[in-house]
């Protein structure tokens, strides 16, 4: 008998009979609150009609319009509409299929444009699993140990993860700034220097937003030394943090932008977004793929920006964001193993702590699979795996909102107390 391969681990037990917004259904019979949205991806919840309704219209037209060999309407237009929402400038747009698959784009066109090999990654940042992308990832060890050598030219500086060091965030950014500095100075000289890779909040790192005065630290030292800000937006960009990207909570504009997830409310396509004289410099044929900027999914994604500009979900996700953190603290209140509650929007983490102050993964993990339990979907993610995320799709109600919240402190509340001290660990699945 055939079965799934293990090297898939599974979050939660639950087999999807169907969904619909912020609900799954299961074939158990049982309705579940899904924070998780295929990990930031259905951001206009699960099935939205006018999502589904253009999707349909495009089965019926064409599938797998070839675009080296055809062009098709649905990637103009969706082309056409990113033009609305892109920083100025950045002008020209590549689509593949994966985010791992527009991180390898976006630090190929880096590396043609400048000339120069390296890219600086910064710690915690995921970036993907296939193997370049896994090489630019340091959110744990376990996206990348058992199949070196990995991608060479990659250097890791530190982030201001401020709550870690146990300092202010103005002190943390001064560290990571100075880390970075020495980087260039001891490593990586500038002139070998293409990249600077960041994510505008830590994603499977932790839920850790980026503080605005690192991001415009390095546009600073970007400038100055011809290095490309590349800043990979495929989960906290539309709309997730509630901004529609997560870089504009700063003063700093990407050279080059990665998006995917939410940008096609589950079909599978992702784009990075560069001046055009950036992309002139990498040659015709250099970049592009068997199934890129698939017809139904760039069908799905022009709905998606339709939904998201008709709905106001960019202001939802500002509003029920701030929602859902005032309630994770009143949570964090009554909860001391609880000890931090961050995130922008709809991206919200809680991490939690032993009372030596240790990451307390086994509280974690056990608070997480206790939400199934309670009709909850979430996941873990951080290095140690001891940060429960929130991520509720963009047009998740005041209600929902505060269900979720109830249903939350009632897991927490199962397992506080019962997790025996020292208990094994269970690394987060991630993506
Ligand atoms: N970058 C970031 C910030 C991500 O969160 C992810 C996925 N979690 C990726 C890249 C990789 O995307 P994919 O899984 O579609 O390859």
């Amino acid at each position: 008998m055939t079965s799934l391969s293990p090297v898939l681990k599974q979050a939660t037990p639950v087999v999807v009979d169907h969904a619909l917004g912020s609900w799954i259904f299961g074939t158990d019979g049982r309705e579940y609150l899904d924070f998780t949205t295929g990990i930031g991806v259905t951001s206009t919840g699960h099935c939205h009609p006018r999502v589904v309704e253009a999707a349909r219209e495009q089965v019926g037209r064409i599938i797998h319009a070839q675009y080296t060999t055809v062009m098709h309407r649905p990637l103009l237009e969706l082309t056409g509409r990113l033009g609305e929402v892109l920083p100025a400038g950045l002008d020209s747009v590549f689509y593949a299929n994966s985010g791992s698959e527009a991180v390898e784009a976006a630090v190929r066109l880096a590396r043609m444009a400048t000339g120069r090999p390296n890219v600086v990654v910064f710690q915690g940042g995921f970036h993907g699993r296939t193997v370049a992308a896994a090489s630019l990832t340091t959110a744990g060890t376990r996206f990348s140990a058992g199949f070196a050598p990995l991608m060479a030219g990659v250097h890791m500086s530190a982030f201001p993860y401020a709550y870690r060091y146990g300092w202010d965030e103005a002190t943390a950014v001064e560290f990571a700034l100075r880390e970075l500095d020495y980087l260039l100075r001891t490593r990586t000289a500038p002139e070998d220097t293409a990249a600077f890779l960041i994510e505008p909040a830590l994603g499977d790192g932790g839920y850790l937003p980026t503080p605005p005065a690192f991001l415009e630290g390095l546009r600073e030292r970007a400038d100055h030394h011809g290095i490309q800000l590349v800043v990979d937006e495929v989960q906290a960009g539309v709309g997730r943090t509630g901004r529609f990207w997560g870089h504009q909570h700063s003063a700093a504009v990407p050279d080059i932008l990665i998006t995917a997830k939410g940008i096609a409310s589950g079909f599978p396509i992702s784009a990075i977004a560069a001046p055009t004289e950036t992309m002139a410099k990498a040659w015709p044929g250099s970049q592009g793929g068997t199934y890129g900027g698939n017809a139904v999914s760039a069908a799905a994604g022009v709905a998606t920006l339709d939904v998201v500009r008709d709905e106001g979900l960019v202001e939802n996700s500002r509003v029920r964001g701030e929602q859902l953190q005032a309630g994770l603290r009143e949570v964090q209140r009554r909860f001391p193993v609880i000890g931090d509650v961050r995130g922008l929007g709809l991206m919200q983490g809680i991490e939690f702590t032993a009372a030596d102050g240790t990451p307390d993964a086994a509280t974690a993990t056990a608070v997480q699979q206790a939400t199934t339990g309670h009709g909850l979907l979430t996941l873990t993610c951080g290095p140690s795996g001891n940060v429960v995320r929130l991520i509720p799709a963009l047009v998740v109600t005041e209600g929902e909102i505060a269900l979720g919240l109830e249903r939350l402190e009632a897991a927490v509340a199962s397992v506080v107390g019962a997790v025996p001290a020292g208990a094994a660990a269970v690394p987060a699945a991630g993506a």
